[in-house]
């Protein structure tokens, strides 16, 4: 989502005239966006925040803007703890962040309003993050904002919004850009997408046929399903459309219902292992993928127990582990941070490295097997391999060079660890347009 919040603001820069450099020291504008999930994150934008003094220092001209998350929680708070931020962008203005840079040039700037309007779509390539200039082979499109669900621990909600669904028809037009651009896979983005078009006309399992078909799209994802909105229409569209991978991101966040309860999700644990059950029966060959949150407050010993066996019994594909991070002004801000820090840890690497050994078993039974890559540029380890995805999400190295950019090819899988196999040299089933 932050990737491609970065594309608009890139892209709006750069219509109003400014051009992408590499680094702070070349730049006359510093754009920071940011991240609220986890304190964490928060502190570690402090950080740059406080390292782009000293450049300040040197070049007085210099314009630093803090936006999305941690811009619109603390406000002009941001300014009171860092004098030479210039401009504070919230969520909902990070559309409008050439009007802000102009307004920064005559005084500091805070703007935290919320419309409720949708920004625009991004201009700049989304694609392949951190990949350089110019689209890539895959892309993000956010198709919603905000998010409806009350989960205790998060502070999305009261940063974002309530949720908005960009119109089907806006999202197919994107989609048709980014595929004239050379496209070739699509994640359409939303913090709950299940619950796409909640209010109508059309629902994601509407919406995935419609990009789909778009030419030269060969392959549509989506990100991420709240449990409780995954439906038969869903699961169909998955298992009947050629083009939608069969990779399902499906955070489960905690295995004992009393936990469940108190992080406020809307889902039993017998339900979810329903619905996983459901779901591979629906698609046999689908990958699955969570979140999952440990130290929550009042977790005992017994619950996380429960969220262990939960993590064996599931077997994910790969999960993403956090340790609970207070967030002040959400519900469990008000209850007692009680799991000690060293049990947090403790809990945390053991379900890291349960989930490791797993997806090593996962990706092991692999070893052997044909898979279809889409491969999405050169290994960032070894410049003779190239690196790309399977269908259902897992990252592949091969050997190859940049002529294979963009190309689905057959590969046999020759090596797997936890995150990564390695695969034979591919045989080529599309040509790069
Ligand atoms: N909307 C998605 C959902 O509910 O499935 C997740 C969005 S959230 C930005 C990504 C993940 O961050 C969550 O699934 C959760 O595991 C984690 N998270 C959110 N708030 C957290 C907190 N206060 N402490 C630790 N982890 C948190
Ligand atoms: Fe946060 Fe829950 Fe909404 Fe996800 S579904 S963004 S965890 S409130």
């Amino acid at each position: 989502m932050n990737a491609c919040d970065s594309a608009i603001m890139a892209g709006v820069m750069q219509e109003a005239g400014y051009e992408r450099v590499d680094s702070a020291e070349e730049a006359d504008v510093v754009l920071l966006n940011t991240c609220s999930v986890r304190q964490h994150a928060e502190e570690r934008v402090f950080g740059v925040i406080g390292a782009l003094k000293e450049v300040k220092n040197r070049r007085p001209g210099l314009i630093i803007g803090v936006c999305g998350c941690m811009a619109q929680r603390h406000g002009s708070g941001i300014r009171a703890r860092a004098s030479h931020v210039d401009i504070v962008c919230g969520t909902d203005r990070m559309g409008r962040i050439a009007e802000l840079v102009e307004r920064a040039r005559e005084g500091a700037v805070v703007d935290t309003g919320s419309s409720g309007e949708m920004p625009p779509s991004p201009t700049m390539p989304v694609a392949n993050p951190g990949r350089g200039e110019g689209y890539g082979v895959t892309s993000f499109v956010s198709i919603m904002r905000g998010c409806n669900n009350r989960c205790a621990y998060c502070i999305v909600p009261s940063l974002r919004g309530p949720e908005r669904s960009r119109p089907a028809g806006e999202v197919v037009v994107e989609v048709e850009q980014l595929a004239r651009a050379g496209v070739r896979e699509i994640t359409l983005l939303g913090q709950n997408v299940a619950s796409y078009g909640r209010e109508g006309p059309v629902r994601l399992a509407g919406l995935l046929p419609m990009v789909a078909v778009v030419e030269g799209i060969k392959r549509v994802r989506f990100l991420t399903s709240y449990p409780s909105d995954v439906g038969r229409e869903l699961l169909d569209a998955i298992a009947g459309i050629e083009e939608v991978c069969e990779y399902i991101h499906l955070p489960v966040q905690a295995g004992s219902d009393r936990m469940l309860k108190a992080m406020g999700r809307r889902y039993t644990r017998d339900e979810y292992l329903r619905l996983v059950d459901e779901i591979r029966t629906a698609v046999p060959e689908v990958a699955i993928s969570t979140d999952v949150i440990v130290g929550f407050p009042g977790e005992t010993g017994a619950d996380f127990d429960e969220t262990v066996s939960l993590v064996e019994k599931v077997r994910f594909d790969s999960g993403y582990m956090f340790k609970y991070s207070e967030r002040e002004g959400t519900r469990a801000a008000d209850l007692a941070d009680d799991v000690p820090a060293a049990v947090k840890q403790s809990r945390l690497v053991q379900l890291i490295e349960m989930q490791r050994q797993i997806s090593l078993e996962r990706n092991s039974s692999l070893v052997g097997r044909m898979v279809e890559v889409l491969v999405e540029g050169p290994s960032e380890k070894d410049r003779d391999m190239v690196s790309g995805r399977t269908r259902d999400h897992r990252m592949v190295v091969l050997p190859g060079g940049d002529d294979m950019i963009g190309s689905l090819v057959d590969v046999r899988v020759a090596e797997a660890g936890p995150w990564t196999l390695i695969g034979e040299p591919a045989e080529r089933k599309e040509l790069v347009p």
